[in-house]
């Protein structure tokens, strides 16, 4: 067993860099949200950000692009701070088994919603920092710079608007939820936070620094903030390796071995506990809305340098 010093990781990202080629046009990139469609399918950028602050790139990593479902893991941060447990009265722990959009589960399980990261639960949670916060959206724009050491992180006004036009699934999930006493806020607010989180833009590089929290006890690094405790930070790891890569969370946990979250944006990021985060983008997407070059690569590192949870 080699040293986690010992690897040449530059060596190792520019291999797979090279093996995901054949990929990159293999893959849908999503266009239910038509800002998203925009992006070409030949973009791939990887980091990976160790605890002791080196962060190792390759191809696109500091381009920004629209990080969608991977922003419920900071949102989910925020509540838990929140309201700590009480959030899990509202909303449930267990992989939903159907896609991150689904309405029918809802109807049977009293508008509670599976998990935190299919989107009924992930709204459940903006509906949570609606209520708390006098300004949301700013809160969270404060969580993520300081998260990644980027002061230049934004929501594109576009990407918002475009989701918010053809948002008819989600704000029917709130209504509906609403019906089941699950939702405190207005519909409208609790979507405006939503989208805002769901169209923030960030690379490779920021997006691997921002996880570290969670493969350090909950503590960040680079700006010494315990943002979370350690028992928090394992239940999240615990959530995004069983929920977190929508319906095939099983098939990523097989492959890659890690605790991740993914967007339809084509980005990825994974933890792995006490020595790095590591992240992946490429717009085109499997038939379960998880990059495909992205999880080839992820599956590749885990592979070439064993560094997974299991
Ligand atoms: N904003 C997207 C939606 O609500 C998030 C999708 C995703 O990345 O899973 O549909």
């Amino acid at each position: 067993d080699s040293k986690v010093e010992e690897y040449d990781f530059p060596a190792i990202l520019e291999q797979i860099h090279e093996e995901v080629q054949e990929h990159l046009d293999k893959g849908e990139v999503a266009d239910y949200i038509p800002a998203l469609a925009e992006v070409p399918k030949s973009k791939f950028g990887m980091a990976l950000a160790m605890l002791d602050g080196d962060v190792y790139t390759v191809g696109d990593a500091e381009d920004y692009f629209s990080i969608q479902s991977i922003s419920k893991v900071y949102s989910l941060t925020m509540a838990l701070d929140c309201i700590g447990a009480d959030l899990w009265k509202r909303c449930g722990r267990e992989p939903s088994g159907n896609s991150f959009n689904s309405l029918v589960q809802l109807e049977h399980e009293n508008g509670i919603p599976r998990n935190p990261f299919i989107n009924a639960g992930a709204l459940v949670v903006a509906d949570v920092l609606a209520k708390h916060f006098d300004d949301p959206k700013q809160a969270m724009l404060d969580f993520v710079r300081a998260r990644a050491g980027d002061d230049s992180i934004e929501s594109d006004p576009e990407v918002k608007k475009s989701e918010a036009e053809h948002g008819h699934r989600n704000a029917a999930l709130v209504h509906f939820m609403r019906s089941f006493d699950n939702i405190d806020s207005a519909v409208e607010d609790v979507l405006d936070v939503y989208y805002h989180h769901c169209s923030l833009r960030m690379h490779c590089a920021d997006l691997a620094r921002s996880f570290l929290y969670l493969a350090n006890r909950g503590q960040c690094r680079h700006s010494d903030c315990q943002v979370i405790n350690p028992e928090r930070a394992k239940r999240i790891n615990a959530l995004m390796l069983t929920c977190g890569t929508y319906d095939a969370a099983g098939d990523f946990a097989f492959h890659v071995g890690l605790p991740a979250k993914s967007g339809v944006g084509g980005g990825i990021v994974g933890v792995i506990p006490h020595v790095a985060a590591i992240s992946v983008w490429s717009p085109g997407l499997d038939s379960k809305g998880n990059s495909l070059a992205g999880g080839i690569a992820l599956d590749r590192f885990t592979q070439l340098t064993g560094l997974s949870v299991f």
